[in-house]
């Protein structure tokens, strides 16, 4: 009978929008903050809840519906059956009513149209369906004029109990039939008026608890779909806070290029998918003289600026560029030559020279300039690691600081001596 169940509808994804909404939340939670019984849902929070609950709503009228047809085919053979040839026949009309009714809002309620329509639709069906069951009682007489007056009332209670409608309708719904029923019953020839009155008494207080059943029952529903927004929220501020993590994890905060951990699962990964890889080991070349010079805060915005240039000069999909260490980048380039690799960092070299950034003291130039390692080879045949590469890029490195900095050189075995044979960078 309610209409909260975790079957129901809109998907996660429409809620997920939903949640994302501030407006919307800061409602839920106004809402929320108050007393339950207070619970009205409105604008756009009302329409999350007819998203959500709308299908169900529709599969339970659709089905009740059904119901009804059969009943009332039922009821009229048996009637035929049972009852002498002129009554029974007279039953035919009304039972036409019901079930047209029946039928009408079964297809009205397959669509997802306006709740003005559905609702709209359903009281009126409603009052069609109880008008036909009271005129079958009519039609009948004798001791059924009441019986079936008693089973008009009754299918009403059903559809107040059943039906998640707005309030209003289901106020309507119990009006209709406490209207015909006093109509009706005191057209009753078999029951005097005073007796039709006790009648509508006794059904007037029935109803009204039903009605009130009803409201309790929507309230509560609508309050668990609050309080499954607001855990949403939740849920969907957590997944964003671990994103956050996530990315805090693995980015160099400074520069927001991959930070060393990360580069190595990241050239674990593309070292697996690539048949040719080169590494290029990047260092900004006398870095503390511009620290020493224009300050830290300037030397951070050259890091800047030279990862944004190396980024740029990168295929974002297949090559990966790491702050390594304080002024140090480590750049994977995947797929390509030797050839090709020497012509990214010499593009990667000059670009950063271009762009002028002043280094009063540096012994290169007046402004930035890096000097980059290359080392190349292939992934497949065992011939290389990545830590090879990264020593022999490296080494590279070293001599293209021997040489004079500002300069790119390729990894030459016969020409370069071992790493731990030199000061780091000394000249
Ligand atoms: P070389 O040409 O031999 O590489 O000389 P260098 O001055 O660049 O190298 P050195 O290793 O002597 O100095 C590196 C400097 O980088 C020292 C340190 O203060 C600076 N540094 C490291 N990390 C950061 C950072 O995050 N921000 C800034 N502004 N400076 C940094
Ligand atoms: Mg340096
Ligand atoms: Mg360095």
């Amino acid at each position: 009978m309610t209409d909260q169940s975790p079957t129901s509808v809109a998907t996660a994804s429409a809620l997920d929008a939903y949640v994302r909404d501030p407006a919307i939340m800061a409602e839920v939670e106004r809402l929320l903050s108050g007393r339950t019984r207070n619970i009205r849902l409105k604008g756009a929070v009302a329409e999350a809840f007819w998203d959500r609950t709308w299908r169900q709503a529709s599969t339970i009228v659709r089905s009740w519906m059904v119901w009804v047809m059969m009943l009332d085919a039922l009821t009229l053979m048996l009637n035929l059956i049972l009852l002498p040839e002129t009554s029974g026949a007279a039953l035919l009309l009304p039972a036409a009513i019901v079930l047209s009714a029946a039928v009408a809002a079964f297809l009205v309620w397959r669509k997802r149209r306006s709740t003005r329509v559905l609702h709209g639709s359903l009281t009126v069906a409603m009052l069609f369906m109880l008008f036909g069951i009271g005129l079958m009682g009519v039609a009948a007489g004798g001791e059924l004029y009441e019986r079936f007056l008693n089973v008009m009332v009754f299918t009403a209670i059903t559809g107040i109990i059943i039906f998640a409608v707005p309030m209003r309708h289901t106020v309507a719904l119990a009006a209709i039939v406490l209207s015909l029923y006093l109509l009706l019953q005191l057209q009753n020839p078999l029951v005097e008026a005073r007796s039709a009155l006790s009648g509508f008494f006794f059904y007037f207080c029935g109803v009204s608890a039903t009605v009130v059943a009803r409201r309790t029952a929507t309230i509560l529903a609508q309050k668990s779909f609050l309080l499954e927004l607001r855990d949403r929220r939740h849920v969907a501020e957590l997944a964003e806070a671990n994103h956050r993590l996530d990315e805090l994890s693995k980015l160099d905060p400074l520069t927001g290029v991959a930070n060393r951990r990360w580069m190595r699962e990241l050239v674990g990964k593309l070292w697996l998918e690539a048949s040719t890889v080169a590494v290029l080991m990047c260092d900004i070349d006398d870095f503390k003289a511009l620290n020493d010079h224009r300050g830290h805060a300037e030397g951070d915005r050259c890091l800047r600026e030279v990862a944004d240039i190396i980024r740029h000069h990168l295929r974002s999909t297949r090559d990966c560029v790491a702050r390594y260490g304080g002024e140090e980048f480590m750049i994977l380039l995947c797929n390509v030559t030797d050839a090709e690799a020497l012509t990214v960092a010499e593009q990667i070299r000059s670009s950063i020279a271009a762009a002028a950034f002043s280094s009063p003291g540096s012994r290169v130039a007046p402004f930035v300039t890096v000097s980059i390692g290359v080392a190349a080879g292939t992934t497949g045949s065992g011939e290389h690691t990545p830590e090879h590469l990264q020593r022999q890029a490296d080494q590279a490195l070293y001599a293209a600081k021997r040489a004079g900095r500002n300069r790119v050189m390729a990894f030459n075995p016969t020409t370069q001596p071992p790493p731990e044979a030199l000061s780091r960078f000394a000249v």
